[in-house]
């Protein structure tokens, strides 16, 4: 640290992104991303827009808003578009948050944007079996963020627990994270109309091929998008870039390709869940793409060691309640079957 770091942020412990290696090329399950490219469209677009870089991008993001609110059934103007949507969190973090709530075991970025922001949070500690107990939410009386699937567990609230949830805290906003809501979750868009301190964020990183775009969208009331647009406004107005943009609306077009592919993720899902617990692996039962996973058999350490020596990448994460479990993304069959097969060896040269 140097010593002009404003005393503010000396504390301050940011988020540590999963690693992206550049000595070899790793089987990457670490990072949740697609194994799929994007559709074709979308290279298309970029390249068109490569050749008008000298102008800004729409600070609106109009073409891209108004095909997302035309796919989920709301006003272009209850929707924001961002730069990713860690983006879109921090936003909301910054505008709507005294004091905010979220389970102990989560993404790990909200108790980050919680220190940036100066502000207190609780953490509640999710059951013995890594639910979360929505009672738990329930008149709270404090902002709530809760990424449903839940990460790293892939675990799932019901829309029903979300609705009861959004509406014993009608004073306070609710921030539903559905990064991961196109692998099999429900989402709570469809209560955007009814409550209006409901606010469900989306991107484009996982199921839609476009991590590396950076792009991410919120949806609520037009309320809570004004808010943000607001706090957006008064930090980068063109927070989207023009590649980007157009990348987006060209993928919704084809989204259907999207659609498909997350089917196969899924059942990719369900083929590499029941390989682990063949091999004597707890898994918990995702719906997200990435599952976690660990056993009796190896130290959740180790494992990642091993299949890191052996050219494979999964998650492993330090915290006391989880350092026996892997987190691994869910890719292509040929990558799930050279997982399958690596972890097989590294339990056999275990018991040697
Ligand atoms: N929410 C959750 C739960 C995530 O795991 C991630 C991905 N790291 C994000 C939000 C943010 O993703 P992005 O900024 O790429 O949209």
């Amino acid at each position: 640290m140097s010593r002009y770091f404003t005393e503010k942020y000396a504390s301050l412990t940011p988020y540590t992104p999963g690693e992206q290696p550049k000595d070899m090329q790793y089987v990457k399950l670490n990072t949740n991303e697609s194994p799929f490219p994007p559709s074709p469209g979308v290279e298309k677009a970029v390249m068109e827009q490569c050749g008008r870089l000298q102008l800004y991008s729409d600070p609106e993001s109009t073409a891209l808003r108004t095909k997302l609110a035309e796919i989920y059934g709301v006003k272009p103007s209850q929707v924001i578009a961002v730069n990713g949507s860690d983006e879109v969190l921090n936003f909301a973090f910054m505008a709507f948050a005294d004091e905010i709530a979220f389970p102990d075991i989560t993404y790990g970025f909200y108790p980050v944007f919680a220190q940036l922001n100066g502000i207190p949070y609780e953490q509640i500690p999710l059951k013995a079996d890594f639910s979360i107990d929505p009672d738990d939410y329930v008149n709270l009386n404090k902002t709530i963020v809760i990424a449903n699937p839940n990460a790293p567990t892939g675990l799932c609230l019901s829309l029903g627990q979300i609705e009861k949830i959004v509406r014993s805290n009608p004073d306070h906003v609710v921030i539903i994270d559905e990064a991961y809501v196109d692998f099999g979750g429900e989402s709570a868009v469809q209560l955007v109309s009814k409550y209006d301190n409901l606010l469900v964020t989306m991107t484009f990183s996982k199921s839609r091929s476009m991590a590396g775009a950076r792009l991410g969208f919120g949806i609520g009331s037009e309320d809570l998008i004004a808010d943000l647009n607001t706090i957006r406004y008064s930090t980068n107005p063109y927070n989207v870039n023009r590649m980007t943009e157009f990348a987006g609306c060209a993928a919704l077009v084809e989204n259907d390709y999207y659609m498909a592919n997350c089917r196969v993720i899924m059942e990719n899902r369900e083929w590499t869940t029941g390989q682990l617990q063949a091999l004597g692996f707890d898994v918990l039962p995702s719906m997200a793409n990435f599952v976690f996973a660990k056993t009796e058999r190896i130290d959740g350490g180790k494992l990642y060691v091993e299949l890191k020596k052996r050219g494979i990448l999964v998650r492993h994460f330090t915290k006391e309640r989880i350092k026996d479990y892997n987190r691994i993304t869910i890719g292509t069959m040929e990558q799930m079957q050279a997982l399958i097969g690596a972890i097989k060896d590294i339990l056999e040269e275990q018991t040697l």
